[in-house]
């Protein structure tokens, strides 16, 4: 009764431990055309991803466990790997329902994917889950060492087809709890030799966006422009400095915490910046005319109650998924003549400048410089440049225009390795990783 989609992530691991020892998996069947499941009992979610997510099809694998002092329900969330093995961040938040920790991990592997086929990286896309308990534990940080080196094993257990990173809820200390007991990790912090924060690279990466997005459409550059921000925290922040560089008219922004304005505003002394204090749920910053609106804070903020209050002529920031949903807000953007670089694209350069850290550090590693190149094919210039042309040509979306890429591109075997993480988990679903303790 209790492994069922509706119970909480809670009820559920409890029963994963009781009944089936603690773990459990999903994998895709093509014969079946859907999923089978490590056991009956988990029957209700293999059907669940065969029938209700046609949305973010393609998934390959979801892998759950318990951990084994924690009690929180894991999961590794495998999307597409041909191109590598499924990378994607560890995201430890609080879930109301099964159903709602599952969709979030396969919206967001599926996400991932595109992300890194897009950008040409040698990754697949996965996503990391940890339950957040309710209650102060995950507060503490000797109950976070504990929890964090546990899901570190869990990835270790998976073999490398998930490498884990990063996400909202996890910090670099938690990340280097992980390292501890599992090398499948990147994005680490770089006392570990990993490449670090990169949230500078990423706002680097929005400026080019933001430059190709006014190009396409004969704007010109960022000089004299008006721009618009939701949230000055790591990318919005070195966003304004970055825009202020390119000489823009005005930036105005809006952030919830104080201290943050206030810390920005005062390193910027004399420039052309209004940061409003907000409240979390007042989005009137996205009304301000502008040329370029950037959403900098959180995702799901552009949908029918704000698009069309919207006065601007070009939406390009670092937030993921700022669409309430992709294509029915794409296309109501479009409708109303605002461009639209879609995040994945924008974005990028978060994990461009953390997919190499396995082969060393370069200073300027020109891997990572060529994403900013304007005339490299998989950069972020030309690529948006084709987006949008595309999409005038063909009467589409930006955004159909790059899932359209990205799929094409996710189906490309890795040069050297193919398809070898679906051989892992297919060793892993052959060789009884379910029933190992
Ligand atoms: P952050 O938490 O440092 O910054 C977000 C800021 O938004 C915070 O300062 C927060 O106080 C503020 N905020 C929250 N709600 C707000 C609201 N309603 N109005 C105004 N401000 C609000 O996060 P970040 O690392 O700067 O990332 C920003 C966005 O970009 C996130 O969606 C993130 O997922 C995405 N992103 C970040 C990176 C990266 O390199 N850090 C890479 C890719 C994508």
């Amino acid at each position: 009764m209790a492994l069922q989609l509706n119970g909480s992530p809670e009820a559920f691991a409890d029963a994963l431990r009781g009944e089936l020892g603690g773990r459990g998996w999903l994998i895709r069947d093509d014969e079946r055309r859907g999923y089978r499941a490590s056991s009956p009992r988990l029957e209700p979610l293999a059907d669940f991803l065969s029938d209700d997510c046609r949305d973010v099809r393609g998934h390959e694998a979801v892998f759950l466990a318990t951990g084994p002092v924690s009690g929180a329900l894991f999961a590794a969330v495998i999307h597409r790997t041909c191109r590598g093995q499924a990378q994607g961040g560890l995201r430890h938040w609080p879930y109301e329902d099964v159903e709602s920790f599952l969709r979030d991990g396969l919206r967001l592997s599926a996400g991932m994917s595109r992300k890194a086929a897009l950008a040409r990286l040698w990754w697949g896309g996965g996503k990391g889950l940890i339950a957040r308990a309710p209650g102060p534990a995950s507060r503490d940080p000797e109950s976070r060492r504990a929890l964090f080196q546990e899901y570190g094993a869990f990835v270790s257990s998976l073999r490398g087809c998930y490498v884990t990173a990063e996400d909202v809820g996890t910090s670099p200390l938690d990340m280097a709890e992980i390292c501890r007991t599992t090398r499948f990790a990147t994005c680490v912090p770089p006392e570990h030799g990993g490449a670090g924060n990169p949230s500078g690279m990423t706002a680097r990466g929005v400026v080019c966006a933001m430059e190709a997005g006014l190009e396409a459409f004969g704007r010109g550059g960022l000089a004299g422009k008006r721009v618009v921000l939701q949230g000055t925290g790591q990318v919005g922040s070195a966003l304004v400095e970055l825009l202020l560089e390119r000489g823009v008219e005005r930036i105005v922004a809006s952030e919830i915490s104080a201290e943050l304005r206030d810390a920005l505003l005062g390193r910027l002394a004399g420039e052309p910046v209004e940061i409003h204090l907000t409240r979390p749920g007042d989005l009137s910053i996205l009304a301000e005319p502008c040329d370029v609106l950037a959403p900098a804070a959180l995702g799901g903020v552009l949908d029918p109650k704000t698009i069309p209050d919207l006065r601007t002529q070009l939406i390009c920031g670092p937030a993921n998924n700022p669409l309430g949903d992709d294509t029915r807000d794409a296309a109501a953007l479009a409708a109303r003549g605002i461009a639209y670089v879609p995040d994945f694209v924008a974005n990028r350069m978060g994990i461009v400048s953390c997919a190499n850290e396995q082969y060393g550090s370069l200073a300027g590693d020109p891997e990572v410089t060529r994403h900013l190149d304007p005339e490299w094919e998989g950069g972020i210039r030309r690529t948006t440049l084709r987006l949008f042309a595309e999409a005038a040509e063909e009467g589409i979306t930006t955004v159909d225009a790059a899932l359209r890429l990205a799929d094409s591109l996710a189906q490309e075997p890795h040069p050297v390795w193919g398809h070898r993480a679906w051989q892992l988990i297919e060793a892993l679903r052959n060789e009884g990783w379910a029933e190992r303790r």
